[in-house]
């Protein structure tokens, strides 16, 4: 995703591109993958001396959220983290119970296809399925390693 593609479709979407929208989308292009709070991304701003606003930014990353460019996770209770959509690369994220890192589980075996059945069975009920969102929490490898260094 770059940030050309997304001026065409606030062009076609008839937003304009406004600096801050694309001050947002950069910090999660810079920083790749990582599963942002607004709050995270508005004190990114601030190190980098952008002169923006938290209530900007917060509305700013909700139409982002609206316009299909980033994704809005769930991972604790009452927090929001986003991360750009990527077509090309769906992943199910696992969650570290111990160390609290999210991982990116990325794999030939998308959700939709584990869990086609369901989907179908899910559909015939009335359901119509846009997206599934696995979501795994655990023990990860590096903390069930350490783990079992200690108890040894
Ligand atoms: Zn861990
Ligand atoms: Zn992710």
């Amino acid at each position: 995703m770059h940030v050309d593609n997304l001026k065409k479709e606030l062009k076609e979407k008839q937003y304009r591109m406004t600096p801050q929208r694309e001050q947002v989308l950069k910090v999660f292009l810079e920083t790749n993958s990582e599963h942002l709070g607004a709050e995270e991304v508005y004190r990114y701003l601030l190190n980098k001396r952008t002169n923006v606003s938290k209530a900007t930014v917060y509305r700013t990353i909700d139409l982002l959220v609206e316009l299909g460019f980033l994704r809005k996770l769930q991972f604790d209770e009452g927090v929001y983290r986003y991360e750009l959509v990527d077509k090309d690369s769906k992943h199910s994220h696992f969650i570290c119970n111990s160390c609290g890192k999210i991982y990116e589980l990325k794999d030939e075996l998308s959700a939709e296809k584990v869990l086609h059945e369901y989907i179908l069975k899910l559909e015939k009920l009335g359901y119509k399925i846009d997206e599934v969102d696995l979501k795994f929490r655990g023990i990860c490898p590096k903390c069930a390693k350490k783990a079992r260094g200690i108890v040894r």
